[in-house]
């Protein structure tokens, strides 16, 4: 029985991940470790709190000594290292705490496994270390291009410069240690267990509340966007399949601009929900500070080395997507109380 140490589980892309573990594989071991910072949401894991094949620790994985014991304590077979800041926005009122989790953090993970997986010269077999990383490595594409595992790292914000630092440390375990490790470098993700700080749960939340919907600068920036569940079976792929010490970029070629991906949501919300909601809610606010114009993923190497391929079409996913929020106003409702509304002051109170 292989044993997993998901960081970050609690989150989303990580819960989302534990689910999709769980449910595929009878015969691993799931730690999650998380340390529940106002991202990490327990309730996202409610359906498999019980199960005698999964464990949840709170920790920080900047806590050496901790994260060093608990190497000791368990055999650990796979690191999957979700754990991180991870809002950009947030990134800009305080990059420390960026710089602290998303580099150190890392670090100290990297050095407790390194410990315990070094086997004299090499390393014990079947051990990986996976870096869950993004596209905003890259930077800023123009009108043409994609990014692919060759594209130059050209960061613009504390976030995505954070990123950037901790898969060249990964990397560097790499080079160094031949340390068994990849890196994923994936495109905006969107499905259940988001925290509505990101665009689409923001955008469903404000619509049910009949509050203005801030959006960026002209609202034509590009993201690509990716169904969470294709996103949880490429890591899987790449755990099991991927060449050691290599990049893989995750993406589905889907590009939407901010704007059209809030009126589908009006448009939904109207038609199903709610016929008073349109598109009079929009607020065109000042843009983020050293906003990325577009972002595009390359995934021509893991389709073509793993036979990775993302199942959920952007028109179905989304779909889905605001059918959950509508199914879940409980966790919804105890998410953004308390410190949401503060962070939500702070962002748009002057918008
Ligand atoms: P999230 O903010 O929803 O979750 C992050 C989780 O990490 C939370 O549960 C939080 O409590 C935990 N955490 C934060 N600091 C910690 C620390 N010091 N120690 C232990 N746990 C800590 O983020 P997400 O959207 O699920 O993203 C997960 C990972 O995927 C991140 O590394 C992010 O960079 C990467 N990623 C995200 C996207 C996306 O679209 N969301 C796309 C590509 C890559």
């Amino acid at each position: 029985m292989k044993t997993y140490l998901v960081t970050g589980g609690a989150g989303f892309i990580g819960s989302n991940f534990i689910h999709f573990m769980l449910k595929k594989y009878d015969d691993i071991k799931i730690i999650n470790l998380d340390k529940l910072t106002y991202a990490g949401n327990l309730e996202n894991l409610k359906a498999v709190e019980n199960k005698p094949n999964y464990t949840f620790v709170q920790a920080d994985i900047c806590d050496k000594e901790f994260i060093n014991n608990l190497f000791k304590h368990y055999d650990i077979d796979y690191v999957v290292n979700f754990a991180a800041e991870s809002h950009v926005d947030r990134s800009i009122i305080e990059p420390e705490i960026f710089a602290k989790t998303n580099i150190l953090g890392t670090v100290t993970l990297l050095n407790a496994a390194r410990n315990a997986w070094q086997d004299g010269d090499g390393f014990k077999e079947d051990k990986k270390f996976l870096q869950v990383s993004t596209d905003e490595v890259y930077g800023s594409l123009g009108k043409e291009g994609y990014f692919t595992e060759k594209t130059p790292l050209d960061p613009h914000s504390p976030y995505s410069s954070s990123k950037a630092a901790a898969d060249l440390i990964v990397k560097a375990y790499y080079d160094t240690y031949k340390m068994p490790v990849n890196i994923t470098r994936c495109s905006n993700n969107y499905g259940p267990y988001q925290f509505p700080e990101k665009l689409i749960p923001l955008m469903i939340n404000n619509c049910l509340n009949k509050k203005p919907l801030p959006v960026y600068g002209d609202g034509m920036n590009i993201r690509d966007w990716l169904y969470v569940e294709d996103h949880c079976k490429a890591i899987d792929m790449v755990l099991h399949k991927g060449k050691m010490g290599e990049i893989y970029n995750i993406g589905g070629h889907n590009e939407r601009t901010n704007i059209h991906i809030v009126k589908t949501i009006i448009s939904y919300i109207h038609d199903n929900v709610d016929s008073t909601v349109d598109e009079s809610l929009i607020r065109f606010v000042e843009d983020r500070k050293g906003h990325d114009r577009r972002y595009g993923i390359d995934p021509t190497k893991i389709k073509e080395e793993l036979g990775w391929y993302p199942e959920t079409k952007f028109e179905d996913g989304i779909i889905k997507t605001i059918k959950w929020y509508l199914e879940n106003k409980e966790w919804m409702k105890n998410v953004t109380s308390g410190e949401y509304q503060r962070y939500y002051e702070r962002m748009y109170a002057n918008r």
